[in-house]
């Protein structure tokens, strides 16, 4: 006897498409799935890009300026405007 699989009939939350799957927790279907995955790895790099220039920045900034800021505490100086980079 074939192992029966529960399918789980779905709607796409990125085209509404209708779909199964037997993954009761995916919210879109096969092709959105594949876009998404890009799109967030896409974004993730981008953004671990942003953090690394920005501690890059905030090291040269201590080794100048002979400060120890916190990352936290540069980027609120950044927002300020009170570094210059
Ligand atoms: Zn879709």
């Amino acid at each position: 006897m074939a192992k029966k699989i529960k399918r789980f009939r779905k709607v796409c939350r990125c085209c509404g498409d209708p779909f199964e799957t037997d993954r009761p927790n995916i919210k879109y279907c096969s092709e959105c799935a594949q876009t998404q995955t890009e799109e967030n790895g896409k974004n993730r790099t981008e953004a671990n890009k942003g953090i690394y220039s920005d501690l890059r920045k905030l090291k040269r900034y201590n080794d100048q300026h002979g400060t120890n800021l916190s990352y936290g505490k540069y980027k609120l100086a950044l927002f300020l405007g009170k570094v210059k980079v």
